[in-house]
């Protein structure tokens, strides 16, 4: 990952588990980040966990203090989206629900005049959030996998208006922060969650009807498939709310019933039991 410094300015939307991951990246690379959430706890809930994610590479040799404080440094916060004006490109990270991100982008298509708009979505259609704006042709998808700062994979989504060089600089950037993008089309879930989610609602149905517990489902994924992570685990790790608002996203924009949320993702969700940012999933965390 290069360290020299960069000129252009990338505003990150939501200091959620994705979004200060996005910041993460983008600022280690060199890039002056500003960070945006509504909630001021969030924004220093933010900044601590980049800063502990930091630590964690110190130790391991992979940066020194110096690119550490670096990092951090490049990094502002602000609670009002109009921080995001000298941006570059805008990547949106805020909670995953339509009308919410309709009304960031109608936002953002103000308040960042010059900036490539991107979502960081995992399941919204980038056609229908580009029609809030006034240049569609700015708008895409730009889909980190979670731990932003250790998967290498960034899924860009060609919206249907999305312009050839809105897609060439995108994949510039992901390439600037070391990341493999792979370009696909806006189809709900795109590839990533169009494939894992069935697997994950799956594994749950499995544990709703007893076929076996958590533990016995992610070990027959893991020896049995080599999958580094059960299903369970991993949906733990995404948030159960996230993965229950995605196939609810898939069953309604391919109108197939075989994407419903299990009854248990449900049950779970409704209880609080958000998985590793509630606590409590499938597993329980201290
Ligand atoms: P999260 O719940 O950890 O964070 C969401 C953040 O958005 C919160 O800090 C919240 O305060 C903030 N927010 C809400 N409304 C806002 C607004 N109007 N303006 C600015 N900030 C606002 O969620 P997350 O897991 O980080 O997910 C964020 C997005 O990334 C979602 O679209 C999700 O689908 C996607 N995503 C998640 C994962 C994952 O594994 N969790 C992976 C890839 C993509």
């Amino acid at each position: 990952m290069s360290e020299s410094t960069r000129q252009e300015r990338i505003a990150v939307i939501g200091a959620g588990q994705m979004g200060n991951g996005i910041a993460h990246v983008f600022a280690q690379s060199g890039f002056p980040v500003t960070m945006i959430d509504v909630a001021r706890g969030a924004l220093d809930k933010g900044r601590s966990t980049i800063e502990k994610n930091l630590d964690r590479q110190l130790k391991k040799g992979t940066i020194d203090a110096a690119a550490k404080d670096a990092t951090l440094g490049r990094i502002d916060t602000n609670t009002d989206i109009a921080a995001a004006a000298s941006a570059v490109l805008a990547v949106e990270a805020a909670t995953e629900n339509r009308d919410l991100k309709f009304r960031i982008f109608a936002d953002l298509d103000k308040a960042a005049p010059n900036a490539i708009l991107a979502s960081n979505t995992s399941s919204i259609s980038i056609t229908e959030i580009a029609a809030r704006t006034s240049r569609p042709e700015k708008v895409i998808g730009m889909h980190f996998m979670n731990p932003v700062p250790v998967m290498q994979l960034v899924e860009v989504i060609r919206g249907l208006a999305t312009s050839d060089e809105t897609m060439r600089s995108t994949v510039e950037l992901a390439k600037a922060v070391g990341k493999t993008p792979v370009e696909v089309s806006d189809y709900p879930g795109f590839v990533a969650n169009r494939i894992l989610m069935p697997m994950i609602n799956e594994a749950v149905y499995c544990v709703m009807e007893g076929v076996g517990t958590p533990e016995a489902i992610d070990t027959v994924m893991k020896l049995g498939m080599n999958h580094p992570m059960g299903p369970l685990a991993l949906a733990d790790l995404i948030g159960l709310d996230t993965c229950v608002a995605i196939l609810e996203v898939l069953q309604s924009g391919l109108g197939d019933p075989k994407y419903r949320p299990c009854p248990l993702l449900r049950k779970y969700v409704a209880a609080g039991w958000l998985g590793r940012k509630s606590g409590r999933g499938f597993y329980t965390y201290g």
